[in-house]
C-alpha cells in the first residue's frame, strides 16, 4: 500500500498542490486546514509522514509539532516543517522542536519530494521500495508479481495486499481490525472472520509441501509476517 502523507495547510493553494503532486507521486493523501482537524485525522489513521505549516490558525505549527513528538504512538512519526523564507530563527525552534526536516515557501516541489522520500527511506525502508524480499518470497510493486523460490505465485488483489502489508513490517502483529482498517480501507464494512478467510488463501497460495509458513498467527491477537522467515526459508 502507497505511504500515507498527511499535510497541515491552511493555504488552500498549497494544499492543493501539495497534493497533486503527491498523488502524481503515488503516495495516499490527507489535507487537512488546522491542528484541530489534522489530530483527528490522525487519530483515525496514523500518517507515514506529516507535512506541517508553520503557520496556522490556532495551534500552531511549532505547537502540533511538539504535542505530536510527545505522545507515544506520534513521536517517531517524520515531520517536515514549511516556513516563510526569513524565518531563521523560527526554523531552528523547529528543529529543536523535534521536527525531521524544514522546507522555506516558496519551495520547489520535487526537492520537497526528494526530502520525503529520503525521511520515508529512514524511517521505514520497505515503504519506498519497490521489491520486497524476505527469504524465498519476493513481491515486486511495480509488476504485482510474487515469487516464490522461482515458482510464479498467482494471488487475488486482496491476498496481494495482505502479503504486501504485513511485509512491509515483519515481526510486527496485525490486530484483525488493523488488517481491515490497512487492507480493506476503513470506509468498508466487512466481518474480522473475512481476514481469516483471506490469510488462508494466501497461505494455500504461498506455501508449498513442507514449505516454512511466512505467516504467524498469533493466539488471541492477529497476524504477523515472520521475522525470522528469513533464516527459516
Ligand atoms: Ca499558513
Amino acid at each position: 500500500m502507497p505511504a500515507t502523507i498527511l499535510i497541515v495547510e491552511d493555504e488552500a493553494d498549497i494544499a492543493i498542490l501539495l497534493r497533486y503532486n503527491f498523488e502524481a507521486e503515488g503516495y495516499a493523501v490527507v489535507t487537512t486546514e488546522s491542528g484541530d482537524e489534522a489530530l483527528e485525522a490522525i487519530a483515525e489513521k496514523l500518517p507515514d509522514l506529516i507535512l506541517l505549516d508553520w503557520m496556522l490558525p490556532e495551534i500552531s505549527g511549532i505547537e502540533l509539532c511538539r504535542r505530536l513528538r510527545a505522545r507515544t504512538e506520534t513521536a517517531r512519526v517524520p515531520i517536515i516543517m514549511l516556513t516563510a523564507r526569513g524565518e531563521e530563527e523560527e526554523r531552528v525552534r523547529g528543529l529543536t522542536t523535534g521536527a525531521d526536516d524544514y522546507i522555506v515557501k516558496p519551495f520547489s516541489v520535487p526537492e520537497l519530494i526528494a526530502r520525503v522520500q529520503s525521511l520515508l527511506r529512514r524511517a521505514n525502508p520497505n515503504l519506498v521500495t519497490e521489491a520486497l524480499k524476505v527469504g524465498d518470497l519476493e513481491l515486486d510493486r511495480t509488476t504485482h508479481r510474487v515469487r516464490r523460490a522461482s515458482r510464479d505465485i498467482h494471488l487475488g488483489p486482496t491476498e496481494y495486499r495482505l502479503l504486501e502489508y504485513l511485509m512491509c513490517n515483519p515481526g510486527r502483529v496485525y490486530s484483525r481490525e488493523q488488517l481491515l482498517d490497512g487492507v480493506w480501507g476503513n470506509d468498508v464494512y466487512v466481518d474480522e472472520r473475512t481476514v481469516d478467510v483471506h490469510i488462508g488463501r494466501l497461505r494455500r497460495a504461498i506455501n508449498r509441501g513442507k514449505d516454512p509458513d511466512p505467516i504467524r498467527t498469533v493466539r488471541g491477537a492477529g497476524y504477523a509476517f515472520d521475522e525470522r522467515f528469513a533464516q527459516l526459508a
